[in-house]
């Protein structure tokens, strides 16, 4: 659906943010916002802010944020259009429906086509597990598993049978059309040209549902060794295999609960573990993570237990995955099962409270990476060299200082290499990474030498960011000073450069330009930024000159040391300093040249 931009000005302009969230969140005034318990993860003291004078809501809890869409796109796991429909008919703004384009109703048309028909699928494989001798047999399966009725009607696993038609048949009775039975990537044509055949035969099924209950695709087990074991339904248009996981639908609300969530890999996986009260759990299968689906978490719980078979492709997977869990901020435990056991197996041998036993012990990423390193790299001198590089990518990502060097010391001691080395190397590769990725620094934490004013100009600038969206009277001196081609943080700079050529009235600055910011990274950053107020104008001017002036010299200043620096490497023949130093003024140089 397109909406014109502005109907989009029109509801912003209409919409109180305040009385949107209320609906789903006891707010109570606390000065000039509003607070209450963030419904995106499970607190006890309210860490949920909404602010009426900016129409946005940050949690100071877990990050979310941004404006009264993003709000609703978040809480109801909505689409953008869809958020804007709701406010149109809440505050009764018409929007034509002539402005969708025919190509985009029929899309969702036919969207809507094949959530339908899926829900007709699963209930005639629901319906042929109870029917028959082979729907027999498949029970008999799902008994010698250990899957319970309970569970087989909960999450109405069904069964198809050993034909080449049994779903052909079905579209043929339903009088499906082509196009739609074509798109549910369930039947495939035939190789002669004419007619179909199904895409699961003689297989027990698991029906996949999204969010919001409807269902999405299909997965389907053998009974038997045959190959492959297991089949599941293609993307199609309302199957995204990056921002499904299985069972969240039915596990949202014991995420919550209890503020951690277990992810496994399959079916069985997810199922026993429900059934055996494990029930704060979602399945991959066997997709790798993506960042979707850990910002979909995030939503539901602060911290992931990654379960995984103990054989290699279950460790590469974890390690996968780990970047991901680092950069959204979760936190990440990894538990490696006893030899021979997956989740399902361990659970029905061992019970809940062997699994829960055994979950405590789940390793911290560190200790994880660590583990694997040493065992692949082996203890050799050429093999520990080797674990200390790949170990000083992950201990420099670590932002609690504290925690970092007792990471370092236990490194140390455990490659038996000297402590100072080892933090060389993490100092180093923290350096080269911040210019990187300058806007995961948290500026209050790091103290490895050299950093901190790399960090206190972050923070600045983040100021300084956040008065340019709430006081635009400032952008033509932070134009004339050129500061933002001072920042260090690249993310910062970009929000501040779209800033400075958005034009639009000032009053309404910030609303509006938080109704043109893309995505939902973006959006949370701004509402972190200007949840906490700043005053009055006079005063914003003074600190912004001031913070302009601490910006510029920082980095000047840093220059200059840095220049230094690489004469000293230069004399001590340090080659790696002096290459990473020499790299990083280039850098910097080409910055000051681009503008
Ligand atoms: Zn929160």
């Amino acid at each position: 659906m397109y909406i014109p931009e502005n109907k989009i000005s029109e509801i912003i302009n209409t919409s109180d943010i305040v009385d949107v969230i209320s609906e789903s969140v006891i707010l109570k005034k606390s000065g000039q916002n509003y607070m209450g318990l963030c419904p995106f993860h499970s607190e006890k003291t309210p860490s949920f802010s909404v602010s009426p004078q900016k129409q946005i809501f940050h949690c100071f809890g877990c990050g979310v944020g941004g404006n009264v869409f993003s709000f609703l796109m978040k809480y109801n796991s909505i689409t953008f259009p869809e958020s804007v429909k709701i406010l149109a008919r809440k505050y009764n703004i018409t929007i034509e429906v002539g402005n969708i384009s025919p190509e985009k109703k029929k899309i969702l048309d036919l969207k809507e086509g094949l959530f339908r028909l899926n829900k007709k699928v699963m209930e005639y494989f629901v319906n042929l597990l109870s029917q028959g001798d082979q729907g027999q047999i498949a029970r008999q399966y799902f008994i010698k598993r250990g899957t319970t009725d309970k569970i087989i009607k909960e999450f109405n696993l069904g069964f198809v049978p050993d034909k080449w038609d049994s779903l052909v048949e079905f579209y043929r009775k339903l009088s499906i059309p082509k196009n739609v039975a074509e798109k549910s990537g369930l039947v495939l044509p035939k190789k002669s040209g004419s007619g179909y055949y199904d895409r699961f035969r003689n297989r027990i099924i698991f029906p996949i549902f999204d969010i919001n209950m409807q269902v999405a695709g299909f997965g389907g087990r053998v009974m038997d060794d045959s190959l492959p074991k297991y089949l599941n339904s293609p993307e199609t248009l309302i199957y995204n295999k990056s921002r499904i996981l299985y069972g969240l639908h039915a596990s949202k609300n014991y995420c919550r609960q209890k503020e951690h969530v277990y992810i496994v890999e399959g079916y069985f996986d997810f199922l026993s573990l429900y059934q055996h009260g494990v029930r704060n759990v979602v399945a991959s299968l066997g997709t790798a993570l993506t960042q979707e689906h850990v910002r979909l978490l995030k939503g539901y719980a602060k911290k992931v237990i990654l379960v995984f078979d103990s054989d290699d492709a279950g460790i590469n997977a974890a390690k996968r995955s780990i970047d991901i869990f680092i950069n959204e901020g979760i936190e990440l435990k990894i538990l490696v099962l006893p030899q021979d056991k997956d989740p399902d197996s361990f659970i029905m041998e061992y019970g809940k409270e062997t699994f829960k036993q055994k979950a405590l012990q789940a390793l911290s990423i560190m200790q994880f990476l660590t583990v694997t390193a040493i065992k692949s790299h082996g203890n050799s001198i050429q093999g520990r060299v080797a674990v200390l590089d790949e170990m000083k990518l992950y201990l420099s990502k670590i932002q609690d200082s504290a925690l970092r060097s007792l990471h370092i010391k236990e490194l140390a001691e455990k490659l038996n290499v000297d402590e100072k080395a080892v933090l060389e190397k993490v100092r180093n590769e923290h350096l080269s990474s911040m210019e990187r990725k300058p806007f995961l620094i948290n500026a209050d934490e790091s103290t490895i030498d050299g950093i901190n004013e790399i960090h206190e100009s972050v923070r600045r600038e983040k100021q300084m960011i956040a008065m340019m969206l709430q006081y635009p009277e400032i952008h033509k001196e932070i134009k004339e000073r050129k500061v933002l081609d001072f920042f260090y943080s690249e993310s910062l700079k970009k929000i501040g450069r779209k800033a400075l050529s958005f034009d639009c009235d000032k009053d309404q600055f910030l609303s509006q330009f938080m109704a043109n910011v893309q995505t939902n990274e973006e959006m949370e950053v701004i509402a972190s930024l200007v949840i906490t107020d700043v005053s009055d104008v006079k005063e914003v001017y003074d600190k912004s000159v001031f913070l302009m002036k601490r910006i510029i010299n920082l980095r000047k200043k840093k220059d200059n040391t840095l220049t230094k620096k690489i004469k000293n490497a230069e004399k001590n023949c340090d080659s790696d300093v002096f290459e990473l130093l020499a790299k990083k003024q280039n850098e910097i140089r080409q910055l000051h040249n681009e503008n």
